[in-house]
């Protein structure tokens, strides 16, 4: 090996190291930024050692490509925190690109000369980096309401997909008998970018951080196989962090939903539906007053935040809300359940940002026995995650859901801005309840407003 060659296996081998450090510390919110600092630095490194390759002759490409992706990934970074899922789309669509271009290109110049293993990976590649493009660009559209959210379904659809998949198969496997056919390797491109679609139309916008998920791991699972074909030991092993990680993820999010794998990707979940719901009797209305009064003079407050403080922007709000009554000598908690929000984390960092101390953030099977000896229960735009028919009408839709059982609190003030239904379209008991209040308007005025008058209590 020359000196340029240790160089840069030097500087994978540290890369490689700070990303598994990042990845460990991104596993508890005190530790994330640092995460990310690690990741980002193991980032740098690999690129920076990238540099030294022997068979870089001319870095005027590499500049020029650095200065597009800088232009467009620095205003990408600056969207709001609701758009962030859409934005992570978009970037695995982007790494996914690179992936599958660069299997395209190592084709082009080395042709049938490449040897069955280097075949294989090279089509893992591009198959998987193929479909994660259009698959991402899909899932990005739907999030940002540029294409409809809900299930895109026809019939004979999945005989259609079977049928995509079944060519997309048999074309890598006569690409490999026949490594010299590129109109095979070239066939299972195209079906692999066709497939990416209709993978991801069928899926409502609600279940799409599971899907980018999967997505996030089939890129990774690309760009380890990127690593294999180009020898690049940094790549394999990020590429493989990344795969197992979504999947995990993946995994992890359908079970906070109690949801199969199958059923989110094949259940068409989100299409309009008539289910049957335990409601009856009528919403009861409070005042901001009423309210306020209820908060000063209460011992526990417990603030159980959804996606509804997320669209609000309610953080801050809820935070100035929460500082008042803990001056007052309130107990104030923030109970957090794992899939409030359109992404995992998303209270969490949206808290965060508000610096709500990580002390005060309660995960779900902490704060429910803490529930009936609570005060109130102030539920701020969230609605499935409350949704007590999960627990109790076993014909739910989301039935057998672990829930933040807001219910059993003494009282309950719901914050919503009118009848809306959460996610799943479900009409939601809770909002029924004897127990509970209504305060209509938008999160963050309503928060607002309520620090104001509990000041005047
Ligand atoms: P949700 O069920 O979607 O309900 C949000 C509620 O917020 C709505 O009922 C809406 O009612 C209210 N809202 C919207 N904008 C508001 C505003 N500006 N001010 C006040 N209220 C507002 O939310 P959730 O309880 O957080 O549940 C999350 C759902 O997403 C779950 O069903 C979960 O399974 C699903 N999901 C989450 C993830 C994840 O990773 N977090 C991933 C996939 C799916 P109004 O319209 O009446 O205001």
């Amino acid at each position: 090996m020359t000196n340029a060659q240790y160089f840069i296996e030097a500087t994978y081998l540290i890369a490689s190291i700070l990303f598994v450090l990042g990845l460990k510390s991104l596993s508890h919110p005190d530790t994330a930024r640092r995460g990310m600092i690690l990741a980002a630095a193991g980032m740098a490194a690999a690129v920076f050692g990238t540099l030294f390759h022997p068979d870089i002759h001319n870095y005027l490409y590499i500049a020029i490509g650095m200065i597009v992706g800088s232009l467009i990934g620095i205003p990408m970074a600056m969207v709001p925190m609701t758009a962030m899922p859409q934005r992570t789309a978009l970037s695995h669509a982007f790494g996914a690109l690179a992936a599958s271009l660069v299997g395209i290109s190592e084709y082009v110049i080395h042709g049938a000369n490449m040897g069955g293993i280097k075949m294989g990976a090279l089509g893992m590649e591009v198959m998987l980096g193929s479909l994660t493009v259009t698959g991402s660009f899909i899932a990005a559209a739907k999030l940002q309401e540029m294409m409809r959210g809900t299930p895109i379904m026809f019939k004979g659809q999945q005989i259609v997909n079977l049928g995509l998949f079944i060519a997309m198969i048999g074309s890598f496997i006569m690409w490999l008998i026949h490594p010299g056919g590129a109109g095979y390797f070239y066939s299972t491109v195209g079906c692999a970018f066709v497939f990416g679609i209709l993978l991801v139309i069928p899926i409502g916008a609600a279940d799409m951080p599971v899907v980018m998920s999967l997505l996030n791991s089939y890129a990774g699972l690309s760009s380890a196989a990127t690593g294999f074909v180009l020898g690049n030991n940094v790549l394999i092993i990020a590429g493989t962090l990344d795969g197992f990680s979504g999947f995990i993820l993946s995994i992890l999010m359908c079970k906070a939903m109690n949801r199969s794998m199958t059923n989110v990707l094949f259940g068409g979940f989100g299409s309009p539906v008539s289910v049957e719901s335990s409601v009856s009797g009528t919403m009861r209305e409070v005042g901001l007053d009423d309210v306020a009064v209820q908060l000063a003079y209460a011992n526990q407050v417990v603030f159980v935040p959804g996606y509804g403080m997320a669209t609000a922007q309610a953080q801050h709000a809820v935070r100035e809300l929460g500082n008042l009554l803990e001056e007052r000598g309130v107990s104030v908690k923030y109970a957090i359940h794992p899939v409030a929000g359109r992404m995992p984390g998303h209270m969490n960092v949206l808290l965060a940002e508000a610096n709500v101390p990580y002390s005060s953030l309660y995960e779900m099977e902490q704060i429910n026995p803490e529930l009936p000896s609570t005060d109130v229960a102030v539920v701020i735009g969230a609605n499935d995650v409350v949704n007590p028919d999960a627990r109790d009408n076993p014909k739910s839709l989301i039935a057998g859901m672990p829930i933040i059982e807001v219910d059993k609190a003494k009282s309950v003030v719901v914050l919503k801005r009118g009848k809306g239904k959460g996610f799943s379209g479900l009409e939601n008991p809770l909002f029924f309840k004897p127990v509970t209040g209504m305060l209509y308007g938008d999160a963050k005025a309503s928060l607002t407003n309520l620090t104001q008058a509990v000041q005047k209590v």
